[in-house]
């Protein structure tokens, strides 16, 4: 365990540690690629042992009991509200279904949103008009630093709780609720293919400001634009009212060639069918070449809706705003799974330079030039590959 080990890879970051601590003594204030980790303050420190305790990410579960068992694929049937989720909407009727069905119980949810255009955090919400904040994948990590305790206070006060966030994150919300909370807990985690540097993120967002010379007031990850079959436009607007919109954004590149990624995404036990949620949502990724009769539907975003538990299956079978329909296991396309070995060789190195140049400068040499040239210029592209073919043959 990282507080042990001091390996990165060992800590996903979730800040457990730090809400269990009864005198306040670990701070997140170490930085590691752009990433936070915890740090003791042995002064304060009654060595009370709770933050080595309450750390799952480590820890081996036995996955006979969490097996994934049925998965439904869908769409949210109004199309402005499918537009404006990443996927096919799954998140948005599931959470606006919670809060309707449990009203009389002061129902909440918890998810990521922005805190400003720089950083993203987990907050709790109440009302359906809320959930706009939560909404959209935001591919830096999410600070939970003390949200866990902010939950527990919601279920000591008999709430009913809806939490969403990455399968680490889930994790360890049920270690640090224990199973006595089962009952008013709703899960739903993500099929997550890594974190990307809030800190890195922040500086890219400053260097590109500077670059302009504008203030940015919002990035967004991953917008739809059906007329060219994608969903995975990246929209910034700057202050000025002026606006970019583009599928070679620099960060986000880096992050897709996981040079961004969280040391503990390279070992994370759940990146197929083991996760711990209720209900796992992703995109539904080819599903409309089995299916091809929903093969118009692609370019506006189909939702995975993998249940692991019977709450998993009541909560999605009940659903009534969203198009669904049962698909099977085997149906699933998790993409290129994350392990040691897709731990990108360059990494290290990016880091070295990263801390000594200008971050766009950095972004561009590692994977600018070849993947930004080939989307935006592809026949300038197919030139500079045949001029490199006629030099490399002499
Ligand atoms: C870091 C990350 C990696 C992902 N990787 C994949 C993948 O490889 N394959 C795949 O099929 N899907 C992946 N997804 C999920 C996908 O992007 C969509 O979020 C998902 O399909 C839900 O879409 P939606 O339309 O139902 O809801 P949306 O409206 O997109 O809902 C977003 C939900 O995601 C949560 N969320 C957003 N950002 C974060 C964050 N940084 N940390 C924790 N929770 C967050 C929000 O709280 C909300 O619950 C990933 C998401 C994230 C955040």
């Amino acid at each position: 365990m990282f507080l042990d080990s001091h390996i990165y890879s060992e800590c996903c970051g979730c800040g457990a540690c730090a809400d269990i601590c009864p005198v306040r003594a670990i701070s997140f204030d170490h930085i590691h690629n752009g990433f936070t980790y915890p740090q003791i303050d042995y002064k304060r420190c009654i060595k009370c042992n709770k933050c080595r305790k309450i750390c799952a990410f480590t820890k081996d579960y036995n996955y006979d009991n969490y097996f994934s068992d049925r998965v439904f694929y869908g769409w949210v049937i109004d199309r402005d509200e499918r537009m404006r989720s990443t996927s096919g909407g799954a998140f948005y009727s599931i959470a606006k279904a919670f809060l309707s069905k449990y009203d009389n119980y002061g129902a909440c949810i918890y998810g990521a949103a922005w805190s400003d255009p720089y950083t993203v955090s987990h907050i709790g919400i109440s009302e359906i008009s809320g959930l706009d904040d939560l909404r959209r994948s935001k591919y830096i990590q999410s600070s939970t630093i003390h949200i866990f305790e902010a939950i527990k206070k919601e279920i000591d006060d008999r709430k009913k709780v809806l939490f969403s966030g990455t399968p680490c994150q889930i994790a360890e919300l049920y270690e640090f609720l224990g199973s006595r909370y089962e009952e008013q807990l709703l899960t739903v985690d993500l099929v997550c293919n890594g974190v990307a540097s809030p800190i890195v993120f922040k500086d890219y967002i400053k260097s590109l400001e500077q670059k302009r010379g504008n203030k940015i007031v919002s990035y967004s990850f991953r917008n739809k634009m059906p007329s060219k079959n994608s969903l995975k436009y990246i929209e910034i607007i700057y202050e000025n009212g002026k606006r970019t919109f583009t599928e070679t954004d620099l960060f986000y590149i880096c992050y897709q060639n996981r040079l961004l990624h969280r040391e503990s995404c390279f070992i994370c036990p759940y990146t197929e069918f083991n996760h711990l949620s209720d209900i796992t949502i992703g995109d539904f990724w080819h599903i409309e070449e089995k299916i091809e009769s929903i093969k118009d539907q692609r370019p506006f975003g189909i939702s995975m809706m993998l249940c692991n538990t019977k709450k998993g299956i009541d909560c999605v079978t009940e659903l009534t705003d969203i198009h669904i329909s049962e698909a099977t296991l085997d149906m699933i396309d998790f993409g290129e799974v994350l392990n040691e070995s897709l731990r990108p060789s360059k990494m290290d190195e990016f880091y070295m330079n990263y801390k000594k140049k200008k971050l766009i400068n950095e972004l561009f040499v590692y994977v600018g030039f070849k993947e930004i040239l080939s989307k935006r210029h592809p026949y300038l592209y197919s030139r500079y590959r045949r001029l490199r073919d006629l030099i490399n043959r002499g």
